[in-house]
């Protein structure tokens, strides 16, 4: 992992990176795990809000601009599926999915929702914290590398353009909005065209932690990235994995 570079401007540093800057949103209805969860993050610095249900989480998100949401996969009002597109629409922001069974993530998995990790219930908070941290550190990172490359040039792969200092992403003029993960993934394949990545080098590059979907996960965002930007840009070797492909987008 590189060393944590200085922002452009030179105003943030790694103090305004601290865990007690950090918001973290739990949308969840379960009162009882929703308060065990703010409990223990709170007790690691961060400052934490909940959500009952998915109309006022939403409106919350919008409010607030948490560094990372928690969102339980069913919920009253609105499910989780439909918060998690609602406040990705918005802006990028990291999400850790909890559903209640392994079947339900497997499933919400196959989606390409953009949740960037899940976890199933019942878990410990401790992993959940492991996760949160785990999840921030590779945001800060991207966004280290992000102004470590400002001035450079931008990523054109045919009509799609990726600016990696501000992670942007346009496709025909139009702004796109990609998950934290779903801009990594893209721009990591983007990076090495025509390079073919196993899952693992991609859990291993992108996440940079173990996911306990693994390589689902990896196909779950290709298949999102595929929705969003087109179905020609990223290539599927069989048995092998998956790369950006240069004949396709010419
Ligand atoms: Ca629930």
């Amino acid at each position: 992992m590189a060393a944590p570079r200085p922002y452009p401007d030179g105003v943030a540093s790694a103090a305004a990176l601290a865990p007690s800057a950090r918001t973290i949103l739990i949308i969840e209805d379960e009162a009882t795990i929703a308060a065990a969860v703010a409990a223990r993050l709170r007790s690691e610095g961060f400052s934490v809000e909940i959500a009952g249900d998915g109309p006022v989480g939403v409106d919350r998100c919008r409010q607030i601009h948490p560094d990372l949401v928690v969102l339980d996969l069913m919920l009253p009002g609105l499910d989780g599926l439909e918060v998690c597109e609602r406040i990705q629409a918005d802006r990028p922001v990291p999400v850790l999915m909890l559903t209640a069974r392994d079947s339900e993530r497997d499933l919400v998995v196959g989606l390409g929702v953009g949740a960037d990790d899940y976890m199933t219930k019942p878990f410990s908070t401790r992993e959940l914290v492991a996760r949160v941290h785990a999840l921030l550190r590779r945001v800060d990172r991207d966004r280290a590398e992000g102004a470590g490359t400002t001035g450079s040039a931008t990523v054109l792969v045919g009509e799609v353009m990726l600016d990696p200092a501000t992670r942007r992403v346009t496709r025909n003029g139009e702004v796109v909005h990609l998950t934290p993960t779903e801009f990594d993934l893209f721009a990591f394949l983007a990076a090495a065209p025509d390079r073919v990545f196993t899952r693992e080098e991609l859990l291993a590059e992108v996440w940079g932690y173990e996911v306990v979907s693994g390589g689902r996960a990896v196909d779950s965002h290709v298949r999102a990235v595929r929705h969003k930007l087109g179905n020609n840009l990223i290539r599927t070797v069989h048995g092998v994995g998956y790369a950006l492909d240069d004949a396709g987008v010419q």
